[in-house]
């Protein structure tokens, strides 16, 4: 029975879209550091599980580190690969911590339809952990990009 739902499950990936594996990273894809489900349920939180590696999305204004301003990195929560330095945070309003640039080659981007609509989805290229999306109404003197990341997804690392 489980192998037939495997199959079905397969089958529906390539019949939707012959691009899908492309558009969902954090489907078959190996990456540096690669886990099993139990392992990494085991290693996270339940919220850093559900936002990471379900993708899931943290309640806005939930995180501390929205309103974080204290100079330092920002980590990967599950594989501690450093992904946005403090200069790059702004404050959006959305309740998100949000960055205008990613630390470059760290940040692996996808695209998501989850909502019905094309959002460029952006992950960990280090563990292929969900971050959150990035769009295009960020700071205007800067680089234009809003990157509206989960504080679940990320562990501060103050600089001394
Ligand atoms: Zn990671």
């Amino acid at each position: 029975m489980k192998n037939l739902l495997l199959i079905f499950a397969i089958s529906l990936l390539f019949s939707c879209n012959s691009s899908a594996q492309k558009n969902s990273p954090q489907l078959e894809k190996e990456y540096p550091v690669s886990k099993t489900d139990a392992e990494w349920k085991n290693q996270l939180t339940k919220k850093q599980y559900y936002v990471l590696r379900e993708a899931g999305t943290e309640r806005p204004f939930s995180s501390e580190l929205n309103k974080n301003y204290e100079k330092g990195i920002y980590h990967c929560a599950a594989c501690d690969t450093p992904l946005f330095l403090s200069n790059h945070k702004f404050d959006s309003g959305t309740g998100w911590p949000s960055f205008d640039k990613e630390i470059e080659g760290n940040v692996a981007f996808g695209t998501d339809t989850k909502l019905g609509y094309s959002r460029d989805e952006e992950h960990c290229a280090t563990c292929g952990g969900h971050l959150g999306h990035v769009f295009n109404d960020g700071p205007k003197e800067t680089t234009g990009k809003r990157h509206c990341i989960n504080g679940a997804a990320l562990k501060f690392v103050p600089s001394k």
